[in-house]
């Protein structure tokens, strides 16, 4: 498969065109057009020769939302399908600032959480950096968003797959993304949930790019982590935490931790007892997630007292707590879903 065009950073843009002889400002006129939605196709005003050149060696963004399911309560759940016919999800929540995006960075996942849908088939690919911007630059065209009129105003890595193990493609991604001459994000409107790869936590840290972590906690113990998430069989809990007190003091951004609270597996007051000893004094909050049930597994959601005593517990140590409002819940919100369903009813 060829490299997206969308993959190449500005710089490498301008020295392909340069080297192919065309002027300097081409590369921004492209850069523009490209984030603006257009195929490369599309861009009327560059000579044909160009584009038949470039489309030699890279492939047009030719992502494609063939399925939006739209939830009562503002949410839309995209289907997107990528050159190759492999499908992946994206969901858009919509806020009084404006949208958020999220996008994936793998189709499916080798991570193995046991609660999570996207993994139950293992991994099929890892996305290029210009698909993961190709799905931003999609939804916001979807959305009549232009480069000048963004609509998608802030994103957030925690679509299907694991970014952190894709982590050369997503610290380009993060280059695309924050580029002054397309969709041009600033770092601080960009998240990335990860389960925890202790090394390319550190990695991102020293990367210069001082966006948000989102740390799927969901444990308050070794122990119960490691019967949830395999990953946690390569790294112990206080390895990840000390990896996200490094975070913060590198970058300044305060970790959101998120927590599953899963009945009768992670979501007794013990564990919130445990959990805000474990993260004390760490500048966090922890987002308390309604289990989404899948139907493959057995992993039920906690009642809304037993959420009440977790939460409350948490605050009463003077840990900052919020709650995930719970949307999209009728559209196969949980990660992975929607993708599933529509590869067994093609079946
Ligand atoms: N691999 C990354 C990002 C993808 S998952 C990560 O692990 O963070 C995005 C978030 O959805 C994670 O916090 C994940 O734990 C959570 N999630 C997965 N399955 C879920 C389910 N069934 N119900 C609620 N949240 C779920």
């Amino acid at each position: 498969m060829k490299e997206s065009i969308l993959s190449l950073t500005y710089d490498e843009l301008k020295t392909e065109l340069v080297n192919l002889g065309q002027p300097k400002y081409r590369a921004e006129q492209i850069y523009y057009e490209l984030h603006n939605g257009k195929q490369l196709n599309e861009i009327s005003n560059i000579p044909q020769t160009l584009k038949q050149t470039l489309l030699e060696t890279y492939q047009d963004n030719t992502i494609e939302i063939i399925k939006v399911q739209k939830s009562t309560d503002g949410t839309q759940k995209f289907l997107y399908k990528l050159a190759d016919d492999n499908l992946i999800e994206g969901v858009l929540m919509q806020y009084k600032f404006g949208y958020t995006l999220c996008v994936s960075s793998q189709v499916g996942c080798r991570m193995g959480c046991k609660f999570c849908a996207s993994g139950l088939d293992g991994l099929v690919r890892s996305l290029q950096a210009g698909e993961i911007m190709g799905q931003v630059i999609v939804a916001n065209k979807y959305l009549a968003g232009t480069v000048k009129e963004r609509k998608v105003t802030n994103i957030v890595l925690m679509g299907s797959g694991e970014p952190l193990d894709n982590y050369n493609n997503v610290l380009k991604f993060l280059n695309l993304a924050t580029n002054k001459y397309g969709l041009y994000y600033a770092e601080r409107n960009i998240s990335l949930s990860t389960c925890g790869l202790v090394s390319n936590i550190i990695k991102l840290a020293d990367s210069g790019y001082k966006i948000n972590i989102c740390l799927s906690l969901h444990a308050s113990n070794n122990e119960v982590r490691k019967n949830i998430m395999n990953v946690a069989k390569g790294y112990e809990i206080s390895e990840v935490i000390n990896a996200c007190k490094y975070y913060f003091e590198k970058t300044g951004r305060r970790i959101l931790f998120e927590y599953i609270l899963i009945d009768n597996v992670n979501s007794s007051k013990q564990n919130a007892l445990e959990l805000a000893k474990l993260i004390k004094g760490l500048n966090c909050i922890v987002n308390l997630i309604n289990l989404n049930e899948v139907k493959e597994n057995n992993f039920k959601r906690c009642s809304p007292d037993t959420q009440k005593t977790f939460a409350e517990t948490l605050k009463e140590k003077g840990i900052n707590v919020t709650t995930r409002r719970s949307l999209g819940n009728d559209i196969d919100g949980a990660c992975g879903q929607l993708r599933r369903r529509f590869i067994k009813e093609q079946n």
